[in-house]
């Protein structure tokens, strides 16, 4: 099976993109580009989730139309993957009219489930979603993602009953059918499912929400947008007789954060098993990130839009920050002084004056010419091995190992003492063994840090190196005032 299907999970559009959307799209991108490495064919897919009274609230606040509304804010969305370099290539959203219509035959098929019912419980407007009386318990009524009492509210709605699916999706997680990581949120999501699932509403009055897809053959409802978000896996294959979706489902990764964590590890496997079909292969969970140690907010002043990180450091050093010093497995946090130190002190001094140090003794010694490099012979097995348990934080702890060692290597040898002593063939072969490796290094970097990769590579690839370089990382001098906006 060649084929490898990876997904984000998809932004809601009532807010501009923030450092979380960033860290996501570089997580997932990193395992889409280390897929296509391994030869697969790649299916990589985000998008927008764009119905709800949220957003229909925020347009009508703003005065805007809308579906101008969701326009302008997907192509933030869109335009945060590009200035990332992540390389989708599909985008779905979900007031597309594919994915409406896939959403509506799939309402039909699994209306077999459904049943109609007078729900009265708890519920956020924050998150648009339903809370179960013990989860209100536990938070003393107030919900935790928002800081505002939970409420009550009574309508009548179609119901999914997720009950009847529980044991299986649990099993289908012990069996490790369905994998999710890390270790702690499987033990959650499991704890959740031994707890015992309700059944859960999945459409709105259209009174209170006509922003969204209408129930087909009732025209009082609209499906309840948590439930046909969800449903964008696979209406963005072409679910149910496009080639693309016979051919890439079941999902390979699925990548989330952790807040919505439950959605995909319960009630997105329990439509799938409506449905008849497979379970993504693996679902991976990210934390969050904070800012100065505090976590982020608009309210609390702090937020930072990603695009102003890509400005001041690039691409690759944003991209860098988030995979090695935001933890893989929890929550991480972000501030300038820390991305000031990771550039300085990891990216300038150790791996961009590797490169210009052993750039500068090939053109020196051997007059840029590097001749035919032997491999290398290290053991990339344990950068594999993290990159597989989605440890990429850990995958790049093991790059630059290596990155370190050969300093160390350059050190240690001294080539200008071997080109005082004229042992011509010695000096030869320390220098080959520094490029090889140093092409070694560009290749395992290149899911992580595609541009700097391919710089490296394009000059220790080249028959004669350049005699100058353009310095790769080059030293913030004084670390500038920053201000949150
Ligand atoms: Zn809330």
């Amino acid at each position: 099976m060649n084929q490898f299907y990876i997904t984000t999970s998809i932004p809601y559009v009532n807010g501009e993109p923030h450092l979380g959307h960033a860290l996501e799209f570089i997580l997932a991108d990193s395992m889409a580009r280390y897929a296509r490495e391994l030869n697969k064919q790649v299916i990589f897919s985000t998008g927008t989730d764009e119905h709800g009274s949220k957003i229909y609230n925020k347009a009508k606040d703003l005065k805007l139309d809308v579906q101008d509304f969701v326009n302008q804010t997907s192509d933030q969305f869109k335009k945060l993957a590009k200035d990332l370099n992540v390389s989708n290539n599909r985008f779905v959203r979900t007031t597309d009219q594919n994915h409406i219509d896939r959403v509506q035959l799939i309402w039909q098929k699994m209306s077999k489930d459904f049943y109609k019912s007078k729900y009265i419980g708890w519920y956020c407007d924050g998150d648009e979603a339903y809370f179960t009386d013990s989860e209100v318990r536990e938070n003393n009524g107030i919900c935790p993602n928002h800081n505002k009492p939970f409420e009550k509210i009574e309508e009548e709605n179609y119901f999914f009953p997720l009950s009847k699916y529980s044991e299986k999706i649990y099993q289908a997680i012990i069996d490790n059918k369905f994998k999710i990581y890390p270790k702690g949120k499987r033990n959650e999501m499991l704890s959740f499912l031994n707890d015992g699932l309700e059944d859960i509403s999945v459409s709105r009055p259209i009174k209170k929400v006509p922003w969204g897809i209408e129930v087909p053959g009732d025209k009082k409802q609209t499906i309840y947008v948590w439930f046909e978000a969800l449903l964008n896996y696979i209406t963005v294959l072409g679910y149910p007789e496009h080639s693309d979706f016979q051919q890439y489902w079941p999902a390979n990764i699925q990548v989330v954060g952790k807040d919505i964590a439950r959605f995909h590890a319960i009630i997105l496997p329990a439509i799938l098993m409506s449905l008849d079909l497979e379970l993504p292969q693996n679902l991976y969970i990210h934390g969050f990130v904070s800012v100065n140690g505090k976590k982020m907010g608009k309210s609390l002043g702090n937020s930072i839009n990603p695009t102003q990180i890509i400005k001041k450091y690039g691409v690759d050093p944003t991209r860098y920050y988030f995979l090695r010093h935001i933890s893989s497995s929890s929550d991480g946090d972000f501030s300038f002084e820390a991305m000031d130190d990771a550039y300085n002190n990891e990216l300038a001094n150790e791996l961009g004056n590797l490169i210009q140090r052993s750039l500068v003794m090939i053109n020196k010694y051997l007059n840029g010419e590097i001749g035919s490099i032997p491999p290398p012979e290290h053991d990339i097995i344990p950068y594999k091995r993290a990159i597989e348990a989605f440890h990429l934080d850990q995958a790049l702890d093991e790059v630059f190992k290596q990155v370190r060692s050969l300093n160390q290597y350059i050190d240690e040898t001294k080539p200008w003492v071997i080109a005082k002593q004229n042992d011509k063939d010695h000096l030869k072969e320390v220098l080959e063994y520094l490029a090889s490796s140093i092409l070694e290094i560009a290749f395992l970097l290149k899911p992580f840090l595609p541009e700097t990769s391919k710089k490296i590579e394009d000059i220790f690839k080249s028959k004669k190196l350049p005699s100058k370089l353009e310095i790769l990382f080059p030293k913030l001098e004084e670390p500038a005032k920053h201000e949150a906006n």
